[in-house]
Parts: C-alpha cells; sequence; structure tokens
C-alpha cells in the first residue's frame, strides 16, 4: 500500500491514481488517510460512531460547485482516519451500508403504491426500454421494485428540494427513485 501525501489517498502502486503524483512511500499508523465521502447526515453519523470505537476522524466539507456558488451549505463530507484504523474503519462503513439497505428495501416495500412518474419520464422510458403498449409500465416497474436485490441510499436529491434517491437495482435494471415523493425518476437496463 502507497500513501499520497497530497491528496491522502491510499494507492496500490507508487503512483496516485487520483493526483498523479509519483514516488508515493508507504503509510505510516498516523498517515490519514481518506476513507469516503458521504451526505452530510450520514457523514455526521459515522463520525459519531468512529468516535464511540475510539477512531479518530477528520471531517471535511466538501460539494458541488453549484452549492457553493449559491453559499448553500455544503452537501458532502469527506471522511479521513489514521492509517492504524483504516481498515476497521471500513469494515464499520460496510456493515451500516447493509443494515441501511435492508432498513431502505422496507420502506420501499411498504411505500409500492405510491409510486409513480411524470408523463414525460414515462414516454422517455417506455421508448429507450422499447416496452409494447400494453405494458403498464408502472406496474411493471412495481414488480421490479418488489423483487429487488439491491437497493441503496443514493444521495440527497438535488431534482427535489427534499428526500434522497434510493437506487434500486434487481438483474440487469437500475431503478432511480425519491423518497418522500416516491417519483421513479429513471429507468435503465444494461444489455
Ligand atoms: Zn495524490
Amino acid at each position: 500500500m502507497f500513501y499520497c501525501e497530497n491528496c491522502k489517498y491510499l494507492n496500490n502502486t507508487s503512483v496516485c491514481g487520483f493526483c498523479g503524483r509519483t514516488g508515493l512511500r508507504s503509510p505510516v499508523a498516523e498517515d490519514f488517510c481518506y476513507l469516503t465521502e458521504m451526505d452530510v447526515s450520514l457523514g455526521k453519523m459515522l463520525k459519531e460512531i468512529f468516535d464511540a470505537e475510539n477512531i479518530l476522524c477528520a471531517v471535511i466539507p466538501s460539494g458541488d460547485g453549484f452549492r457553493s456558488s449559491l453559499a448553500l451549505p455544503l452537501g458532502n463530507y469527506k471522511l479521513f482516519v489514521p492509517y492504524r484504523d483504516y481498515e476497521k474503519a471500513n469494515e464499520i462503513i460496510k456493515e451500516i451500508f447493509e443494515n441501511n439497505c435492508s432498513a431502505l428495501k422496507k420502506e420501499l416495500l411498504e411505500n409500492l403504491g405510491k409510486l409513480h412518474f411524470s408523463g414525460k419520464t414515462e414516454k422517455k422510458c417506455r421508448k429507450k426500454l422499447k416496452l409494447s403498449k400494453e405494458t403498464n409500465f408502472l406496474e411493471f416497474i412495481k414488480e421490479k421494485v418488489a423483487s429487488a436485490e439491491k437497493v441503496f441510499d443514493a444521495g440527497a436529491s438535488s431534482y427535489s428540494s427534499f428526500g434522497r434517491y434510493i437506487n434500486v437495482s434487481v438483474g440487469s435494471w437500475t431503478i432511480l427513485i425519491i423518497t418522500g415523493t416516491w417519483e421513479i425518476v429513471s429507468v435503465n437496463k444494461t444489455e
């Protein structure tokens, strides 16, 4: 493992995959390493969990230029932990992520009846997916969602002022839904 002092990324080779710096050194226990970037609320929750586990965690706000230009609070946190706790911190994230998935799926299934989409989205998706006129698109999507294999939080929605994106995947299908309004915003299928 190699450590980039410039951007705090851990790399598998001596060249930083993020900034391109060469001749990276091996990490030492005290090096703060980039762990993940997440939504402010999840980031805060994670920091509290790390505090409880005695893992030092540095948090730096990060966000897109659009939010910055409007002087809105930055949307994301970048989290850093010392190299000695890097693996443990990753394990914790993995665990939370998995718990979060099953809770989200439950919430989604409880709100299955509220799913809807705009006429524009339906038209676009029907065309893209080459669905026949006879197919009831909403019922079709509901069936997909009900048998979802993976459900994960895809971050705060920039599309609606409240709510979050939920990414649902089943087979080669990916469906993006906004919580709260339960609007389906996109449906994709990989060949
Ligand atoms: Zn770098």
